[in-house]
């Protein structure tokens, strides 16, 4: 949904000296601008699944970026680590750019090639593994026309992120996110006379998961912090935040909250998850 509170589903990793984007929906750019973040600075980004709210933000990263400013500043080329359909998109990208790249390569403003982006077309696996950065996709399960999505198993100097994207209960989630330190998860509510009366939400509801079952997946992974993203509550008579987390706690009881933009979750000899804006002053 536009709202300017809650932008397009977009996380950044920092760690070893690298800049890694998971997903990069709608005003990625702009949340990288209010964290002093540049955009040219990027050194990859990983795709969990082709729905637009976490890619939309594709060709301002990559016509953005590559302006000489000290919000752009691209160096070399942008990396694409996506699943299958990525190459499409990247070929649809050169095409979509070429006005700009025209008129700024005609002013000797910019070298062409840092439009260019290296893809790689990933299945599950380790898809990225540099200065001890360590990435690895994992299949979900996000409904049968959404095949493949993936969730994205982080680490790097003994600590481990694990986000799921969008997906529904899945085993293999809970598999990979042994061990977490921080799992961030989405989540799904509507009320059942809701369900019954608009079948429209309940295609909606059934490409993700409920929160009984957010439960069962934090209960058996039991991470140091669990973190909920990616919140669609549908109306009409949509259920409120609080009796979202209720039904939640019904079924885990360990520590919870619900993510915001430009959260950020600092791992050293604890955890600390902490507002930009607060930090920034
Ligand atoms: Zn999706
Ligand atoms: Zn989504």
């Amino acid at each position: 949904m536009p709202d300017s509170h809650k932008f397009g589903t977009s996380t950044l990793v920092e760690a070893g000296g690298m800049r890694v984007l998971l997903d990069c929906g709608r005003g990625a750019v702009v949340r990288l601008g209010q964290i002093g973040v540049p955009v040219g600075s990027l050194d990859a980004i990983c795709i969990s699944h082709f729905h637009s709210d976490h890619y939309a933000a594709l060709p301002d990263i990559v016509m953005t970026g590559a302006i000489p400013a000290a919000w752009g500043g691209r160096k070399k080329r942008l990396r694409l680590i996506a699943p299958e359909g990525a190459q499409q998109v990247v070929d649809g990208l050169w095409a979509l750019t070429s006005a700009d790249r025209d008129i700024r390569v005609a002013d000797g403003e910019i070298d062409p090639d840092l439009h260019r982006i290296d893809t790689k077309v990933i299945a599950e696996g380790v898809v990225f593994d540099e200065n001890g950065l360590r990435i690895t996709a994992f299949e979900v399960d996000h409904g049968d026309f959404v095949k493949p999505a993936f969730g994205y198993r982080v680490e790097y100097g003994g600590h481990v992120f694990v986000h799921s994207h969008d997906t529904r209960y899945c085993d293999n989630l809970v598999r990979h996110a042994q061990g977490a330190d921080v799992l961030v998860h989405e989540i799904a509510m509507a009320h059942p006379e809701t369900l019954a009366a608009h079948p429209h939400v309940r295609t909606v509801i059934e490409h993700h998961i409920q929160p009984r079952d957010v439960a069962r997946i934090f209960a058996q992974v039991r991470p140091k912090a669990a973190i909920l993203t990616h919140v669609i509550l549908r109306g009409p008579d949509a259920p409120s935040i609080d009796e979202m987390l209720d039904e939640v706690g019904q079924g885990y009881d360990g520590p919870l909250q619900v993510a915001r933009d430009l959260m950020v979750i600092r791992f050293g000899a604890s955890i600390s998850i902490y507002s930009a804006e607060t930090a920034r002053g």
